[in-house]
């Protein structure tokens, strides 16, 4: 099956799924990849699928979505590999153009030094890149890259793609305990996105099992540091930890609002207690999710955060 869903994304809405790549060819091999180890490790773009027979199945998909009045916000290259690696990727995207649908490309980024794939992509409407470290030592460890790639070629060719692309960037950076967990990294993260400007960089973990065993999420407190670090350079950062958070929080049930909110963006505190006021509640909402293991209350430069509690992983 080449087109799946739609399935409901917080980052793209309703989203048809797009796998133009065989699974798992990618240029990584990432510790934390939740659909398995790489099979191929590979830096060649090929063409791996007839370009007719991938646009023929996104049509049908999206005619059964129309039969059936669901909604489609996105066509969303998802595949179980690098969806880069496509030499057909640019061609796909404008023969599904005329579906008249936004068109998204979830990508780890990693050949963006090479001209024809900052092309291709240049044809969608939102591209998701991953960034996980700017050290190459940690970028080793934790994305396993194909030997040819270099990190410093790479993260050029992001910011040469940022300067020219007129869609949107989001950035998805996943953060391991004891590998790309320190303050520094962290801060350099942030230092790089602040000159790649996307209109949104989530902060995500492993939610899944992961292709290594043993890799396991940043703590809470590491969580609230990043995000406030990332704060520091960027206007729009949220978290991405296996929960559709509600940003906005009106179902009416206080509780399941506020870890709908925390699920997103850590709390301060004199916000909570803004909120609990205009709800008419008190903080014995607060005692009682974080007795019940769902919140937890953190410090960062002297100020307490409130954080939805990491999911356990399965
Ligand atoms: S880049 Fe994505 S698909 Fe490839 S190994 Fe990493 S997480 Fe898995």
């Amino acid at each position: 099956m080449k087109a799946f869903g739609p399935v409901p994304s917080r980052r793209l809405g309703h989203s048809l799924g797009i796998n133009n790549i065989p699974p798992k060819v990618c240029t990584y091999s990432c510790v934390y990849c939740q659909i398995g180890k790489t099979i191929e490790l590979c830096n060649e773009r090929q063409a791996f699928y007839k370009i007719d027979d991938l646009a023929e199945e996104i049509k049908e998909k999206v005619n059964e979505a129309k039969k059936r009045q669901t909604k489609i916000d996105y066509l969303s290259f998802v595949p179980d590999g690098e969806p880069t690696l496509d030499i057909n990727l640019g061609k796909n995207i404008e023969l599904i153009r005329p579906l008249d649908i936004k068109i998204a490309v979830i990508t780890n980024g990693s050949l963006l030094n090479l001209k024809d794939v900052r092309e291709d992509l240049q044809k969608a409407d939102l591209v998701s890149l991953k960034l996980d470290a700017v050290t190459r030592k940690t970028w080793l460890r934790i994305d396993r890259p194909h030997k040819s790639l270099n990190l410093r070629s790479i993260l050029d060719g992001m910011l040469e793609f940022g300067a020219i692309y007129k869609g949107e960037i989001i950035t998805e950076t996943m953060l391991l305990k004891g590998m790309n967990d320190d303050y520094e990294e962290i801060k350099k993260i942030s230092e790089f996105l602040a000159l790649l400007k996307p209109a949104k960089s989530y902060i995500s973990i492993p939610t899944r099992p992961t292709a290594v065993k043993g890799i396991l999420p940043a703590s809470d407190q590491v969580l609230n540091i990043s995000y406030q670090v990332l704060k520091e350079n960027l206007t729009n950062v949220e978290y991405l930890m296996g929960y559709e958070g509600n940003e906005f929080g009106f179902s009416g049930n206080i509780e399941e609002d506020l870890l709908g909110i925390t699920s997103v963006h850590p709390m301060r505190e004199e916000a909570v207690k803004e909120y609990l006021k205009k709800a008419g509640a008190d903080w014995r909402v607060i005692t009682n999710l974080i007795k019940k293991g769902s919140l937890t209350e953190l410090e960062y430069q002297g100020k307490n955060f409130y954080m939805r509690k990491l999911p356990v992983k399965a």
